[in-house]
C-alpha cells in the first residue's frame, strides 16, 4: 500500500483531487479525495483507502507516466508520484501553453491524449484566417482576406500540401495564379496574387511552403487569395479540407467554422 504521504500526492498530481497538506493524516480533506477518486474512478465510493483503491491509484499515476514518455520523457513507470513526474508534467504544461501547475487535469490529459496525424491533413495557406467569401454553386472556391492587424493585405501565401507546381502563370479572370498538383490527385489553385510566383512548373513543394504573395490581380475586388481544391475531377468545398494548423491566426467571426488539427 502507498503511504499516505504518498496517497496524498498522488491524489492531488491526478486531478487535483487532493487539495490540503502533504502531512500524512487522514483527515477530512483525504477522505474527501478518496471519495472523488472512487467516483471518478467506478469504484464504490466509500471512502475507506482499501486495495482496489490502491490499485487504481497506482494504474492512473503509471499511465499518465507513460502518455509522458510518449512524448519524450524518461519516467521510472512505477505510479509514484516524485519530482521528477512533477517536473516533467510542469515541462509540458509550458510547452503546450498550459498553466504550470505541475497538476494533471483535464487540460493537460486533453494535451496529453491529443496525437494528431497531421501527416494527411491540409492546411489553410495562409497564416491569418480570414473567409470573406464561402464556397457556393457560384463561388466553388474559398475566399481569404486580410487585415493590417496581421500581415496587411500582402499576405504570404503558403502551398495547402506537399505535391507539383503544374501551373504557374497569368489569366485575365485569376490574374497571377500558382496550381499544385498533390501526390494524392487532388489539386489546389492559389489566385489573384500580387506578381508572378518564383516556384517553378514541374518543381515539388512542401506543405507550407512559401509560394506567393496575396494580392488583386486579374478580376478581383480588392486583395484576397481566391483558393480552390478539386478531387477526383471535381471542384469542392475547401472548408471540408483545411485544416488550422498551430500558430495560425483565426478571424473572430470565422472561429466556429473553420477546423482545429
Ligand atoms: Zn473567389
Amino acid at each position: 500500500m502507498l503511504t499516505i504521504k504518498q496517497r496524498q500526492l498522488n491524489l492531488r498530481t491526478y486531478y487535483y483531487f487532493y487539495k490540503g497538506n502533504i502531512d500524512g493524516i487522514v483527515g477530512s480533506q483525504t477522505k474527501q479525495a478518496y471519495r472523488d477518486f472512487q467516483r471518478f474512478t467506478g469504484l464504490t465510493v466509500d471512502g475507506i483507502y482499501g486495495k482496489n483503491t490502491n490499485y487504481k491509484l497506482i494504474e492512473v499515476i503509471k499511465d499518465l507516466q507513460r502518455k509522458l514518455n510518449s512524448k519524450g520523457f524518461n519516467l521510472a513507470v512505477d505510479g509514484i508520484v516524485g519530482n521528477a513526474t512533477i517536473s516533467a508534467i510542469k515541462t509540458f504544461q509550458r510547452n503546450n501553453g498550459l498553466a504550470q501547475d505541475g497538476i494533471a487535469g483535464k487540460n493537460t490529459f486533453n494535451k496529453l491524449n491529443n496525437t494528431p496525424d497531421t501527416s494527411n491533413k491540409y492546411r489553410y495557406p495562409v497564416n491569418y484566417i480570414n473567409i470573406t467569401q464561402y464556397y457556393s454553386s457560384s463561388h466553388r472556391a474559398l475566399d481569404l482576406g486580410w487585415s493590417s492587424r496581421y500581415y496587411g493585405s500582402n499576405q504570404a501565401i503558403y502551398a495547402c500540401f506537399d505535391g507539383t507546381v503544374t501551373v504557374n502563370s497569368y489569366a485575365s479572370d485569376a490574374g497571377y495564379y500558382v496550381a499544385i498538383r498533390h501526390d494524392n490527385g487532388d489539386v489546389s489553385r492559389y489566385m489573384h496574387l500580387k506578381d508572378k510566383s518564383w516556384v517553378k512548373v514541374g518543381q515539388r513543394i512542401g506543405k507550407g511552403e512559401h509560394i506567393g504573395t496575396m494580392g488583386d490581380t486579374g478580376n478581383a475586388r480588392g486583395n484576397h487569395l481566391h483558393f480552390d481544391l478539386t478531387k477526383n475531377g471535381s471542384r469542392v468545398n475547401p472548408i471540408d479540407y483545411l485544416y488550422v494548423y498551430s500558430g495560425q491566426v483565426v478571424s473572430d467571426k470565422c472561429k466556429s467554422v473553420v477546423r482545429y488539427i
